[in-house]
């Protein structure tokens, strides 16, 4: 289910990097690694009603929230985008979003396809990722390892996983989290690459020439 949330056009030199997979697909063990490795990466904390894994901190890893206050944050349009997804209620809190593009750092997303669909029409600046399991198989032997979930759980995440595969191709770039580290190189490249476009990068043109001015 599709929830529209007050329309917002932002445009940034900054990436907005928005990583989408099923669960269990690799997002947060890759998403850390990108933060620890480039300090100009902010993580968009999303809010949500499901509860806390035990080793999830409230306000670095999520904001856990009851529904009733869910709800209040969606009447008062307070995110950019808000979308139910296993069940439970997780959203993007805007002004954040504002802020972090604004000052020209980077933001990195952690988000399922529904909000993906959102943040791409409304954020200029963004670049999209889809990681791929290698298979049902490995996808479900990932899933039982992590443990979060009860097998009931982790069953329903499983056959969700089928329909966001699917909606893969709205993606930009697709990447095989198959061994963890080549994956994570090209996550890397991508991003990289991503930086070094021209269009993020006129004040470098400006200056560079304004050295001949001097
Ligand atoms: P998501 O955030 O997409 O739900 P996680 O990052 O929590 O997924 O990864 C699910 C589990 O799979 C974790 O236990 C993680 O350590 C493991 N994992 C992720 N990528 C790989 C990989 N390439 N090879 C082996 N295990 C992996
Ligand atoms: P988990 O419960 O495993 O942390 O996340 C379940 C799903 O919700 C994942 O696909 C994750 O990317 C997605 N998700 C997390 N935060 C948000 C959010 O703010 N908005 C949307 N639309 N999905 C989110």
């Amino acid at each position: 289910m599709l929830k529209k949330e007050k329309p917002m056009k932002v445009d940034s030199p900054g990436v907005a990097l928005i990583i989408c997979s099923p669960s269990g697909g690799g997002k947060s063990t890759l998403i850390s690694k990108l933060i620890r490795d480039f300090p100009n990466f902010s993580f968009s904390v999303s809010y949500t009603t499901r509860h806390a894994r035990p080793e999830e901190q409230h306000g670095r890893d999520y904001c856990f929230v009851e529904p009733s206050e869910f709800e209040r944050l969606v009447q008062n349009g307070f995110f950019a985008e808000w979308a139910t997804v296993h069940g439970k209620s997780y959203g993007t809190p805007l002004q954040p979003v504002l802020d972090t593009l604004a000052s020209g750092r980077d933001m990195i997303f952690d988000i399922d396809v529904q909000g993906a669909a959102q943040l791409q029409s409304s954020i200029k600046s963004q670049v999209s990722i889809f990681l791929f399991p290698p298979s049902r198989q490995i996808l479900e032997q990932r899933l039982s390892k992590r443990g979060s979930e009860d097998p009931q759980k982790r069953k329903a995440r499983l056959q969700a996983a089928y329909a966001e595969i699917e909606a893969a191709p709205m993606f930009t770039y697709w990447v095989l989290n198959q061994d963890l580290h080549t994956a994570y190189e090209r996550l890397k490249s991508i991003y990289l690459a991503e930086k070094c476009r021209s269009k993020r990068n006129q004040a470098l043109l400006h200056a560079v020439l304004a050295t001949w001015k001097a």
